[in-house]
């Protein structure tokens, strides 16, 4: 690293804003490569972070290859047994299938902070800074921090997004989330998930070494009284509704098409990538994060650093596509029209649904799924389809 000319200011190859899974994997990915990388966020870790924390086999695999480990070292349950319910409708419980991890986000994420530390990334973290787009410079206390290359991965409010696009994220089409955090745990239950105990969105149960954390999220303009909903959600649990509750946007299905502007990347919630249909976004944080440390990788290589944005829009293309064809599959799953067809196929079809766990473990992709279901579908489900 350079030593800047002015007395507080360094240069760096890399600046990440925002140390959650998508900072922290870029951080590392970058770090690992030898590039010299400020890992900044506002808050000290660890920090609370409204999550489900269920953690899929896809997003598993990615953490096994940027971070190197088999597990992150933390309290965690692994579950293989799943119960669903559509519209109120009990749809059977599938066991024996690719896990889902469940942990409490503070941990995971002060876990990810201190490998990307460890790999030799610049600690800011427990600093907000000051971000001129213009001349990719980030002041944090009278420091100046200057890097050819930044990456955003700064949350669903992403204020870097909102500085390069004028706003975070669209208010007609993101999603918001609900959560409880109930202190009674059976680490032997199965994890719930309730399709439609929002609109257009669904409800969890997920247990913890720690306690059940419970939630409801759908389409935010869809749902004018979400905590009405998960009031009615709790009490179908059989769980007690004077518990705090906390809510979050959650940017399912509206991703940025082009995430970043100029030598700044977008990655994780900042640019959108939650799947839609089971607001997963860790996974997409982690996998966007690596991405876009490579993309600046090979740009620095080459000189070229107003060439990252290009190499990362291309990385995300399977990843762009998956999310355009859960967004078809959610418009089947939640139009009137169309629920008896996906309760009656998602019931009666054992082999729809070990490919959406096949789906979850990162073994196929939407398309392949949803080719598997126009069988069962009827014609005006299939005009949705079109275009798969
Ligand atoms: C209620 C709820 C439940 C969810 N459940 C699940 C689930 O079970 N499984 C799943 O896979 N996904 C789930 N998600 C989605 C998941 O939480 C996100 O997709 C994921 O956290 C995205 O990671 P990220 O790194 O992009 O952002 P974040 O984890 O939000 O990290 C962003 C970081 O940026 C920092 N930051 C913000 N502004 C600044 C600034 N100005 N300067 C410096 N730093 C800044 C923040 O402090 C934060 O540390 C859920 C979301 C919600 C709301």
């Amino acid at each position: 690293m350079k030593q800047g000319t002015a007395a507080r200011t360094r240069h760096f190859d890399l600046i990440v804003i925002g140390a959650g899974p998508a900072g922290a994997a870029a951080a590392r990915t970058a770090a690992v490569s030898g590039l010299q990388v400020a890992l900044v966020d506002k808050r000290r870790f660890p920090r609370p972070k409204l999550c489900g924390g269920g953690i899929t086999g896809r997003a598993m695999g990615h953490y096994r290859r940027i971070f190197g480990d088999a597990l992150p070292d933390i309290p965690l349950v692994t579950c293989d047994r799943f119960s669903f319910f559509g519209f109120g409708q009990d749809l059977g419980l599938t066991t024996g299938v690719a896990p889902l991890y469940l942990g409490m986000r503070h941990a995971l994420d002060a876990t990810l902070v201190a490998q990307a530390l460890d790999a030799g990334a610049a600690d800011f973290t427990g600093q907000g800074g000051a971000l001129d787009t213009g001349d990719n410079c980030l002041t944090l206390n009278g420091l100046r921090l200057i890097a050819p290359l930044i990456i955003a991965a700064d949350g669903v409010n992403s204020p870097t997004a909102r500085q390069l696009f004028g706003q975070a994220f669209d208010r007609d089409r993101i999603g918001f989330a609900l959560e409880v955090e109930h202190p009674e745990t059976d680490t032997t239950a199965p994890v719930r998930i309730d399709f439609g105990a929002a609109d257009w969105g669904y409800g969890w149960r997920f247990p913890k070494a720690s306690g059940t954390t419970v939630g409801i999220g759908g389409v935010m303009a869809r749902n004018a009284d979400m905590k009405s909903a998960l009031a009615a959600y709790q009490q179908r649990l059989n769980l007690p509704g004077d518990l705090p509750v906390k809510g979050q946007f959650l940017p399912f299905g509206a991703f940025r098409s082009v995430p970043g502007k100029g030598r700044i990347l977008l990655a994780g919630d900042a640019a959108g990538l939650v799947d839609p249909i089971t607001g997963e976004g860790i996974g997409h944080a982690l996998l966007s994060g690596e991405l876009a440390a490579r993309a600046a990788i090979t740009a620095l290589s080459r000189a070229a650093p107003d060439q990252a944005l290009a190499h990362y829009c291309h990385a995300l293309k399977p990843t762009h596509q998956g999310l355009r064809h859960a967004c078809l599959l959610r418009n089947i799953m939640f139009r009137e029209r169309l629920r008896p067809a996906f309760i009656r196929s998602f019931r009666s079809s054992r082999t729809l649904r070990t490919e959406y766990f096949r789906l979850m473990a990162g073994e196929t992709e939407y398309g392949p799924l949803m080719r598997h279901m126009a069988g069962r579908l009827p014609g005006f489900a299939l005009k949705v389809l079109r275009g798969i």
